[in-house]
């Protein structure tokens, strides 16, 4: 059986089906006969939960991530208040799971209702601790992602970006979701994993049985079952020239980035945490396009410090060694929920508070991420970047908080850059349409296509059915490309683009033929752009894109574009 899904990540991946499931909590409700032995349950339970709790925390410490989280839950627990509760809940004959259920709803309640945002995150503590709690009473086995058996396919409803970080990367061969789509945030990490990824595809869950054997083609985004000898070695040969392919790559290591008639281009990496930074180096990129710092706030269940935050930006800003590394300020919302930051859930979230717009307004949050990046800009260079601007004023809002924030670190004579670069994101229709004003106040562009395309078809980027108008390749959005690239040329300031399409190799000669000068892809991807530019004239290019510009459809342009591509 052959299922379609959206092709995420390349590569050939072969090996066992596990489905992850969130298996229920469901217990009976029965008054216990004897309180005693019942409190022993629970204390052995929490037994085992410090003791987990403690060694995947030494764990975090050890591969340079926080520990801390985990060691606050052990100490929530520890307190002799929580646990007398659960015990006077048993002595009056309630089991333990009940107690568990009824003391940490109390305290999830108490949380919540005060004002102070940072005692409100304790109620996602407890909530964490009950249900693994919970889980420990009822013996309901957890899948840990980073141990897993050798050649497993992970079949999920959804990948979120906390699971794809915590996944085992030797051992997971696929990976296969029923939702999201190439640019969903899971699929870009999938990529920097170099893990084949066939992303939504319907009903996987029902069709897949878990330790079956499968092949997962993350090119042509299909999954196979029933696999025979035939198809093993078919796809056994597919994986082979994927490797030869790569290996062709691996020739433009350490080589300098130009088109065949000699253009000059810079070629930077997206990452999400200093943790890519290793991703970044083996990749060979030259700088840091796009550093996404809401994976910093994402799977935790407080605020990252200023502090933390500084340590984070400085790592990466004195890791590139003087190469330029573009820091995005808070991009939450859309489809990057952070839950302690309790917004509101909004009808329509890509459209609504979200990025700018929530920085602006919480400047304390703002504030402290700004100072952090000011900070770290004497350890590098660094410049900051603003996404999802849609008007002058936001980019005059920003540049006024980092000059304010300037003025207070000189105060302290802490050192930062005083020329801090401070970039637009281009990103919406609106910032496309004002390209020539914002570009007034912008020291650079980065075009964000993923959004861009969203928004300028009006195609949501993760939902399959409209997944047909979602392309950067349509007469639309190339239109917008060349308007925000021309307005920054008329300007004279730089501009990059820091979404997907930036690597997609159908694109190349139209960005070449626009004038873009900074290509920031997945580090995963940087030496097969440097490859395919190598091969792309300039003059050629100019030739190409006036053809395409005169098309009329998508398919048009990719047909016209792919032939070009054979050719090469
Ligand atoms: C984009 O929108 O193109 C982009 C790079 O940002 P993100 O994918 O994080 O929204
Ligand atoms: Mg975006």
């Amino acid at each position: 059986m052959m299922l379609k899904g959206t092709g995420a990540s390349d590569g050939i991946g072969i090996g066992k089906a596990l489905k992850l499931t969130d298996q229920p909590i469901v217990y009976e409700d029965v008054k216990v006969a004897d309180p005693a032995a019942e409190k022993e349950r629970l204390h052995a339970a929490v037994q085992v939960f410090c003791e987990k709790n403690e060694a995947r925390a030494k764990q975090m410490d050890a591969s340079g991530a926080d520990g801390e989280i985990l060691r606050g839950h052990i100490a929530m627990l520890s307190d002799p208040y929580m646990l007398s509760q659960m015990n006077e809940q048993i002595d009056r004959g309630t089991c333990a799971e009940k107690a568990v259920d009824t003391v940490c709803d109390m305290f999830i309640a108490a949380f919540q209702a005060t004002d102070d945002a940072f005692t409100q995150q304790r109620a996602v503590d407890v909530t964490d601790i009950k249900k693994e709690l919970q889980k420990l009473l009822l013996g309901i086995e957890e899948v840990h992602l980073d141990h897993l058996p050798p050649d497993t396919v992970l079949i999920v409803e959804e990948l979120t970006p906390s699971m794809t970080a915590e996944i085992d990367r030797a051992h997971v061969s696929g990976i296969v979701t029923e939702r999201g789509g190439r640019t969903s945030h899971a699929a870009i990490l999938s990529r920097s994993l170099k893990i084949p990824a066939v992303l939504g595809v319907a009903n996987a869950l029902a069709q897949i049985s878990s330790g079956e054997e499968l092949i997962v083609d993350g090119n042509a985004g299909e999954v196979y079952t029933d696999i025979d000898e035939t198809m093993r070695a078919h796809f056994a040969a597919a994986q082979k020239r994927f490797a030869e392919k790569t290996a062709l790559e691996e020739k433009y290591r350490g080589k300098p980035t130009a088109t065949k008639d000699g253009i000059s281009k810079k070629l930077y990496a997206n990452i999400g945490s200093p943790k890519d930074l290793e991703a970044v180096l083996a990749g060979d990129a030259e700088g840091v396009g796009l550093f996404r710092t809401e994976f910093l706030f994402l799977d935790r269940s407080s605020m990252p410090t200023e502090e933390e935050q500084f340590e984070a930006y400085r790592t990466v800003a004195a890791g590139m060694r003087g190469r330029e590394v573009v820091i995005r300020t808070l991009d939450v919302g859309g489809d990057k929920d952070i839950p302690y930051l309790n917004l509101k859930k909004e009808e329509n979230p890509f459209m609504g508070f979200r990025a700018v717009r929530y920085c602006l307004a919480n400047s304390d949050v703002y504030k402290a991420q700004l100072r952090a990046i000011l900070r770290a800009s004497a350890y590098g260079n660094v410049a900051v970047m603003v996404p999802l601007v849609t008007r002058v004023d936001e980019i005059c809002a920003v540049r006024a908080l980092v000059k304010e924030l300037q003025g207070e670190l000189r105060e302290k004579n802490i050192p930062y850059k005083e020329d801090l670069k401070v970039g637009v994101m281009m990103e919406t229709p609106a910032a496309c349409m004002i390209a020539d004003l914002l570009a007034e106040h912008a020291d650079f562009f980065s075009i964000g296509t993923n959004d861009l395309t969203g928004y300028v078809m009006a195609a949501d980027r993760g939902n399959a059915d409209v997944s047909y108008l979602y392309s950067p390749l349509d007469p639309a959005v190339l239109r917008a490309i060349q308007h925000i690239i021309g307005a920054a040329a008329k300007k004279g300031i730089p501009c990059g683009m820091c979404g997907e399409a930036a690597a997609d190799l159908h694109m190349l000669p139209m960005l070449v033929a626009f004038g873009l000068e900074e290509f920031s892809v997945n580090p995963s991807s940087v030496l097969s752009v440097r490859r395919a530019l190598a091969a792309l004239d300039s003059v050629s290019c100019t030739a190409v894109a006036k053809k395409v510009l005169s098309l009329e459809t998508e398919q048009e342009v990719r047909a016209c574009l792919s032939d070009l591509q054979t050719e090469n």
